[in-house]
C-alpha cells in the first residue's frame, strides 16, 4: 500500500470558518466587501500593532497597492530581495519599475544590510535613488531590521515589508510586517493561516490606507455617476473569503505554536546527522517556523539536495528547494544585483545546498517521523550515488 501524501504546508481549518460565511450568508452580503472584511481587517491591525489594514484579493496585490500607492512609475528604482518568491518582484514590472536586487546574509537568509549599502550608496552617487525598498522576511524569519531600516532612513527611502510567510513573527517584540511603511501578509494556501487566496497591506498611515481602498475598487470616486481620474485595480477581498480569514486567526498563536513544535521535533530526530544546518533563529526574535528549512554542509554530506528531493517526492512526500535567487530566474536576466560581499553570493549558495521539509501545523507526529527516516534514507542513498565517500 502506498503510503499517503505529506504536503509542505497544506491548509488548517479551525471549523469555525463556516460559522463566519454563514454570517455572511445570512444576511446575503456575500460580496464584496461587509462585516467580516471590516472586522478582518481590525482584527489583523490589532495583532500586528498597525493602525490599520485593508483586505485584498491577494498579497501580490498588496504589494501592487504599496508601489502604486509610494507613486512608482516607469523607469522608477526598486530594490528587491532576491532570495524570494517571485511575487515580492512582479509588481515592480507591473509599475513598468526597474528592479535592482540585493542578496542575503548568512544568519537570517534575509537582505543584507551589507549589500544594501553598497546598492544605497551608488544609487544616491548616480542621483537615482530607489522610490522603494521591498524586504521579504523568509520562511517566518525576520531579517535584521534594525540595520536595514537605518539604512532606508539614512536615505529617506520608504520599506514595503513583504511579511507573506511571516505573520506572527517578531523582532524584538514587535511584529513582523510592522516595521515598514507598508507591511504585506498572504492568507495563500499554504501559509500560516489562509482564506483560500487573499491579502492584507497594512500601514500606520490611515489617510494612505484609505486611498489603498479606493485604488483596489477600481479608482471609483464619490459621485451619482461612475467617475474616475485614476487607474484603479479590482483587488478587494470578498466577504466570503474575509469569514474564513476571521476563524483562521483566532487561533494563529496555536498555529505558530503548532509550526515550532514541528520545527523541534525535527531538530530533535536530526540531531545524529551532522551536517544538517537549521535556519538559525536571531536574537531576540520569534521566528513562525513557517517551514522548515535547512542547507546540507557538503563537507560532512555528499548528499545533492535536488536527488534528496527526488527521492522524497517517490515516497509521496512533498518537498521543495529553497527559493531560487531572482536575479538567477530567466524572466530577471541582467537585473542588477548586489551580492553580499565581492566573492561571496549568499541566496546562490543557499538554493544550491538547501531544502523545505514538510511543516504543516497539522503535521502528525507519526507523518513527521515518516519524513525523517525518509530524509535520512535518502541522504545515504544520494551519497552513495555520488561515491564520494
Ligand atoms: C506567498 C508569497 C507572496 C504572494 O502572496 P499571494 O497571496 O500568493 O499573492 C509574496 N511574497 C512572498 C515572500 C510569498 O511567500
Amino acid at each position: 500500500m502506498k503510503n499517503s501524501k505529506i504536503y509542505l504546508s497544506p491548509p488548517h481549518m479551525t471549523g469555525k470558518e463556516q460559522l463566519y460565511i454563514n454570517e455572511a450568508f445570512e444576511s446575503n452580503w456575500i460580496a464584496p466587501l461587509g462585516r467580516n472584511v471590516d472586522m478582518f481587517e481590525k482584527e489583523i491591525a490589532e495583532y500586528v500593532g498597525a493602525k490599520g489594514a485593508v483586505a485584498v484579493s491577494s498579497g501580490t496585490a498588496a504589494i501592487h497597492l504599496a508601489l502604486s500607492l509610494l507613486d512608482v512609475k516607469r523607469g522608477d528604482r526598486v530594490f528587491c530581495s532576491t532570495f524570494t518568491f517571485v511575487a515580492s518582484a512582479n509588481p515592480i514590472l507591473y509599475q513598468g519599475a526597474e528592479p535592482i536586487f540585493i542578496d542575503s546574509e548568512p544568519e537570517s537568509w534575509n537582505m543584507s544590510p551589507l549589500a544594501l549599502e553598497r546598492a544605497l550608496y551608488d544609487a544616491y552617487k548616480e542621483g537615482k535613488l530607489p522610490k522603494a525598498v521591498i524586504m521579504a522576511n523568509i520562511y517566518g524569519q525576520s531579517g535584521k531590521m534594525d540595520e536595514l531600516m537605518t539604512l532606508c532612513d539614512h536615505y529617506r527611502v520608504p520599506i514595503i515589508e513583504d511579511a507573506a510567510e511571516s505573520l506572527g513573527s517578531t523582532y524584538h517584540g514587535k511584529h513582523s510586517g510592522s516595521f515598514g511603511d507598508f507591511g504585506v501578509y498572504s492568507f495563500n494556501g499554504n501559509k500560516i493561516i489562509t482564506t483560500s487566496g487573499g491579502g492584507m497591506l497594512v500601514s500606520n498611515n490611515e489617510i494612505i490606507l484609505e486611498k489603498a481602498r479606493f485604488l483596489a475598487t477600481q479608482a471609483r470616486e464619490q459621485a451619482i455617476y461612475y467617475q474616475h481620474h485614476e487607474v484603479g485595480y479590482n483587488y478587494r477581498m470578498s466577504n466570503i473569503l474575509a469569514g474564513i480569514g476571521r476563524a483562521q486567526l483566532e487561533v494563529i498563536e496555536e498555529r505558530v505554536h503548532a509550526k515550532r513544535e514541528v520545527f523541534k521535533m525535527y531538530e530533535r530526530l536530526l540531531a545524529d546527522v551532522d551536517g544538517i544546518d537549521f535556519l538559525a533563529e536571531l536574537p531576540e526574535t520569534r521566528s513562525n517556523r513557517w517551514l522548515t528549512v535547512f542547507t546540507i554542509n557538503n563537507l560532512e554530506i555528499a548528499a545533492e539536495p535536488f536527488e534528496v528531493l527526488k527521492s522524497m517526492t517517490e515516497h509521496n512526500i512533498e518537498v521543495r528547494p529553497l527559493w531560487k535567487p531572482l536575479h538567477m530566474q530567466p524572466l530577471y536576466l541582467g537585473t542588477p544585483y548586489y551580492s553580499h560581499s565581492e566573492h561571496v553570493d549568499v541566496s546562490e549558495q543557499l538554493f544550491k545546498t538547501g531544502l523545505c521539509l514538510p511543516s504543516g501545523s497539522n503535521l502528525s507526529e507519526i507523518e513527521q517521523v515518516r519524513v525523517v527516516n525518509c530524509l535520512k534514507e535518502s541522504l545515504k542513498g544520494a551519497k552513495r550515488k555520488e561515491g564520494i565517500f
